[in-house]
This record gives C-alpha cells, structure tokens and sequence, in this order.
C-alpha cells in the first residue's frame, strides 16, 4: 500500500485511506453496527492503516464502532493513523458548525474517549464556522498540537482565503475536501495546498457510490440518504450521469480493473488530486478492490481518453456546490 507524509507532520498515512460516514448511519439510511466493525477491520487487514472518521457521523457512531474494531482486533495502536474531526455540535433539531475553542475542548476528549485512544494523528475541524475568529480556533488547535494530544492540524471544506488565515497563526498539514472525476468544482483549492505544502484528503472520492456503477436511471434512495437531496442524483444530468458511468465501466474493463479502481486512481493520479484518497465503505465485501487501485498508474492519455467519455454526456464537470453538504451556522439558526 503506497504511503504519504502529511505536511511537515510527521504523520505517515496510507494513500487510500477508508471513509466511515456511512459507518455512522446517518445521512446514509442507517447503518448495522457488526457489519461496519467488521469492514474497519478487513480495511486494515487489506493494510488500509488510514482512517477517517468524525463525531458527526452518527453522532458519535461512527468513532464508537472504530474504537471497538480496533480494539478487538490484534493491531498496534501506532501502525495506524486516525484521523477526526471537531467543530460539529448537535441538538434535537440537528447538526450546526461550532467551532469555539471550549467546545472542541469538550469534543476532543469525546473523541479520544470513543476512539478508546490517547491521542488523535490528524484532527480536522469539519466545516469553517465564521461566527468564531479562524484565529481562536487554530489557536486552540496549535495548543492541541503542542501538548502532543493531536499529531497532526487538519481543516475540511476552507477555502483558499480560509487557510490563508489560518496559516497567520497556526500550521495546517491536512485539508480535507471533495473531489471525485464527475465532481471538479474545488481543484483549484487543490491546487492551493499543493503550492503551499498541505497534504489532501478527498471526499466523496466515489460520489457517494455513483462511480460504483451500480445505480441505474430509476434509482431511489430513502429520505434520509443524503443522495436522495443532492444535485447529483437529483438533478437534470443523472440520467446523462449514468449513461457516462457505464461507458467508463467498459472503458475500466478493458484494462482489467472495475471502475472504482479507476475513480480512485484518478484523484491518486491527478497532477493537483488527493494525496489521500477516502473510500467510503460499510461493508467488508466494498473494498475488495483495493489492491487492484493500489497495483497501477492512470496515464495521461487514458486521462484525456476519460475526459472524452466524460463530456460526451455532460458539458460541464462541476456537479456540486459546498453549500449542499454543510451544516448550518448557528447564527443562521437563531
Ligand atoms: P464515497 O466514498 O464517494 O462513496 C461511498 C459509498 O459508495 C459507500 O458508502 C457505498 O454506498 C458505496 N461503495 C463503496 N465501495 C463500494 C463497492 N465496492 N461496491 C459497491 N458500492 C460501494 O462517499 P462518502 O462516504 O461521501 O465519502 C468518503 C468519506 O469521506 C466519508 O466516509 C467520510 O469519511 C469523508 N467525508 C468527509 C466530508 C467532509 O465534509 N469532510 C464529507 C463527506 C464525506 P452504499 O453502501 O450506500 O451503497
């Protein structure tokens, strides 16, 4: 499994690293809590030792059932990297950004406690809040760091300008952010970390099951999936979406991969892509395929050769927005 340092951390995390949102059931219609322990441990057995979890995903789910994987398996502690975030509090009504410095307080010690460890490899705060200075926050982040309680300072979803600021008063080795072949709209804050030595993490790197190639037109998903509320599976250019995923799966075919281990080697491959790709799963037989994307290069040609594919369907490779995935301000909720 190929690895990368993060930053100038001293972090050194697999390059597919395995996604748990859905691990958490919420968003994803629900989740069955032995199946998920077991898909955490047969990423690591398959020498998945990257992690990505959050207290968000199913309210503090998603790191329970890590916490227990690991702890129920034969693996040390310090051959693995987790990674979480903070900065996500919830009530009745649901989720809202909150990043003050005495909330991730509380959420770190949370998370540690979940994840049954004593330090945190890359803490990521999930969302940007802008109704707290960015300074607190990477302020108490650096202070995190310092103590040696987090080994790694991450952000997720901030903009270039967002980072910037950051960078005034604390370091960021990670950055956390969307990006799969049919969702571009953030390369160029890819392109930022990559000019200022940030290592990236991508999301929805295989929009959120599309380029698994297993939905058709008449797709349906329950109330409580979040692709039964995006525009990529709700808007005009599903249909044409599809039409493109299953011309890439013959495409795929031909080299003797599936199209997943094209989707995950594209970000990989990328000039600006991920140094880190996610792969969402929650259950075990969902990465079968990972030593089949770890094993190969996607060149130049075959790049262009999808793009072609790509825009036959479709004339634009955005597909998203940032605002359809994050929870609200909590000044927006008074
Ligand atoms: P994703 O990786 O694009 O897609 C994951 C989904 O694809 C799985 O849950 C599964 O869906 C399906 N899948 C995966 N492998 C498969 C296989 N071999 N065969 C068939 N289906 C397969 O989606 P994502 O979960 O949105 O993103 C990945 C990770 O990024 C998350 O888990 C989370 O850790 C992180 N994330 C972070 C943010 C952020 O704001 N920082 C936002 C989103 C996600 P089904 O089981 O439902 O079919």
């Amino acid at each position: 499994m190929e690895k990368i340092k993060l930053g100038n951390s001293d972090v050194e995390a697999t390059r597919i690293a395995l996604g748990t949102w859905a691990i958490g059931g919420s968003g994803w219609g629900g989740t069955d809590e032995q199946q998920s322990i077991e898909t955490v441990q047969e990423a690591i057995r398959k020498g998945i030792t990257t992690i990505d979890t959050a207290p968000a995903y199913g309210q503090g789910l998603s790191e329970k059932l890590v916490g227990q994987a690991i702890a129920d398996m034969d693996v040390k502690r310090e051959d693995l990297v987790l990674a979480t975030k903070a900065g996500i509090g919830w009530d009745d009504n649901g989720g809202y950004r909150d990043s003050r410095p005495e909330h991730l307080e509380k959420e770190l010690q949370a998370s540690l406690e979940r994840l049954q460890t004593d330090y945190i490899d890359v803490y990521q705060i999930h969302w940007p809040d802008t109704d707290v200075s960015i300074e607190e926050t990477a302020k108490k982040m650096k202070e995190f760091y310092d103590e040696g309680k987090i080994r790694a300072i991450g952000v997720s979803n901030f903009s270039p300008d967002q980072m910037h600021e950051w960078q005034q008063h604390a370091p960021i080795h990670t950055s956390q952010m969307h990006l799969n072949m049919l969702q571009r709209y953030l390369l160029s804050w890819f392109e930022y970390c990559q000019t200022h030595n940030i290592s990236t993490l991508s999301w929805g790197s295989l929009a959120h099951g599309m380029l698994t190639g297993k939905y058709d037109k008449d797709a349906t998903f329950p109330d409580d999936d979040l692709r039964s509320n995006i525009e990529l599976f709700q808007g005009d250019k599903y249909p044409n979406l599809i039409d493109a995923v299953e011309e890439l799966k013959e495409f795929a075919d031909k080299r003797d991969r599936n199209i997943i281990q094209l989707a995950v080697r594209w970000i990989m491959d990328h000039p600006v892509g991920a140094d880190v790709v996610l792969w969402g799963a929650r259950k075990p037989s969902q990465l079968e395929g990972v030593h089949g994307a770890d094993e190969f290069l996607l060149t130049t040609d075959e790049r262009q050769r999808i793009d072609k594919i790509l825009f036959k369907y479709v004339d634009d490779l955005e597909n998203g927005t940032l605002e359809e995935y994050g929870p609200p301000m909590r000044s927006d909720l008074k």
